[in-house]
């Protein structure tokens, strides 16, 4: 009797307890991709950038399951009904599948695995998404964590997490079927329309893509990682996480990758990197303890936040036309690639929640459907903390210039003269704050301000004692 693997946010074959349980049985092998699209509850559909990452990361893990004798079966609909239907259809006796951390597909899970004995079937699932099961990490007096720097001590005094897992070498196939959905017919892939053209120059979706990713930073980036991390005008970030957010690659790999002997000059960077990797580990934490981070305030008293219905500017911030250049630079790099910089992220964050006063719900939705990593935790841990209303979170009144943060984190201007490119010509000087610039060099620099580039839509010092003055609202 075969067993059936199940994957959803694990597209990968190495370090994959599930998949390789099932090889290690003996038996024959059905890997099912499940997408499982009820919209109850918290959850929401997958977002357009995601949708774009899975078509290609199922090509490619189909691919790769075909190379091991088992090509991957796609089905869509309710996990209970989709998975009973294959065991009846197969004669399966064993379903196996890695677990979901993030509330709506975590309770798919548990229903399952109560539906199952019912049906005398066996079930087993695995971790490999996070590094340790959020219940594992209590505070002192047994609560959960609020603050991430005990929390990051927390985790690391725990038990080293356990070595990663290499891929199977063959997998037993089930000449019996059962039928797979195509691809094409769940049209993953943008059409009208098709913003997805720029995603493919700069991505590779799926595992090798992920593992390739991986040693290029360890080889060539690490060493600076500490001091370029915050610099959008440098490639000095690993790019992993939309591999992350698709399970392509493991926490477990990364951080067993940063533990091996490294030079003295790279030791700073590989710690600094883990850390990055336990904000992760954090936003999970939060979210598996708080389930309704992405959609309530952390803290409660946000709940009086005067937010302004501002369509007109929600429209400018997300079209990357707000006039401040380094916003409009993350908002369009965000558009063409699916990705934005770490550091723009809370630039731009902070301009819509604090000179725009729009809740940060908007923009964290918007985020949701635009990035190709989009993660239920960390985009909502993240946007929580831009606001000040989440746990550990940055003040409210800590109010970033976006001209000051522009000149200090893009000094020469390289990345807003790659993402708006109608300032390219602008000297350094102005580039960040276009509206200062004499006459004569925005017309050398064919820049007319309010026809080929906006003026800015508020004024920063304007903006920041409104913003103050709606900040003493929630105290
Ligand atoms: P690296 O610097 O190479 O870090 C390695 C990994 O560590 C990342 O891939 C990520 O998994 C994790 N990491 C790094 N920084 C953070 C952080 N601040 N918080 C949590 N984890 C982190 N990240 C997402 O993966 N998905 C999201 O939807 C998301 N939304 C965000 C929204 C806002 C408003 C902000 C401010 C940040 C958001 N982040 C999100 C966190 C962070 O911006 C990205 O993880 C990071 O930019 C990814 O680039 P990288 O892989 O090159 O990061």
């Amino acid at each position: 009797k075969p067993v059936i693997v199940l994957f959803r946010h694990d597209l990968r074959l190495g370090d994959n307890r599930a998949l390789s349980t099932a090889s290690d049985s003996g038996k024959p092998v059905i890997p099912v991709f499940l997408l499982d699209e009820r919209v109850s509850g918290n959850s929401r559909p997958t977002g357009g950038a995601r949708r774009w990452w899975l078509h290609h990361s199922l090509t490619a893990l189909d691919f790769s399951l075909q190379a091991l004798g088992a090509p991957l079966v796609l089905k869509r609909g309710r996990t209970e009904e989709v998975v009973s239907t294959l065991i009846n259809e197969t004669g399966a006796d064993m379903v196996v599948w890695n677990r979901r951390y993030d509330p709506p597909g975590a309770k798919i899970d548990e229903a399952l695995q109560a539906q199952l004995p019912h049906q005398a079937i066996a079930s087993k699932s695995f971790e490999g998404h996070i590094l340790h099961e959020p219940s594992a990490l209590k505070t002192g007096s047994g609560g959960p964590y609020r603050v991430y720097t005990p929390f990051w001590r927390a985790l690391n005094s725990m038990p080293d997490p356990r070595d990663p897992l290499p891929p199977p070498r063959a997998l037993k196939r089930w000449p019996h079927g059962p039928t797979s959905d195509k691809l094409d017919d769940w049209v993953l892939l943008p059409k009208h329309p098709d913003w997805s053209k720029g995603f493919a120059e700069v991505w590779v979706p799926g595992e090798h893509g992920a593992l390739d990713r991986l040693h290029t930073f360890l080889d060539d980036k690490i060493r600076d990682y500490p001091e370029d991390r915050d610099r959008p005008d440098i490639e000095a970030t690993s790019r992993l996480s939309p591999h992350l957010a698709h399970g392509e690659i493991t926490p477990f790999q990364i951080w067993h990758a940063t533990k091996i002997p490294m030079h003295d000059g790279e030791r700073a960077g590989a710690s600094k990197f883990r850390q990055e990797i336990g904000w992760r580990e954090f936003s999970y934490y939060l979210l598996c303890n708080n389930p309704k981070l992405g959609s309530e305030n952390y803290n409660t008293a946000f709940d009086v936040f005067p937010w302004e219905n501002r369509p007109d500017q929600l429209s400018a911030w997300k079209h990357g036309k707000t006039g401040y250049p380094i916003v409009d630079a993350g908002m369009r790099q965000l558009w063409q690639t699916g990705w934005m910089h770490n550091r723009v992220r809370m630039i731009v964050a902070s301009f819509l929640i604090k000179h725009l006063l729009i809740d940060w719900r908007s923009g964290e939705g918007w985020f949701w459907d635009t990035l190709v990593d989009a993660d239920a935790a960390n985009n909502a841990a993240s946007w929580q903390w831009v606001a000040g209303s989440g746990a550990d979170a940055a003040p409210y009144f800590r109010i970033f210039n976006p001209v000051l943060q522009g000149e200090k984190f893009d000094p020469k201007g390289d990345y807003v003269r790659e993402f708006v490119p109608e300032l390219a010509a602008l000297p350094d000087k102005y580039l960040h704050q276009p509206w200062t610039a004499p006459e004569d060099t925005l017309k050398k620099a064919k820049v007319d301000l309010g026809k080929t580039y906006p003026e800015p839509i508020v004024d920063h010092q304007r903006a920041r004692k409104q913003a103050l003055a709606a900040f003493e609202k929630t105290r």
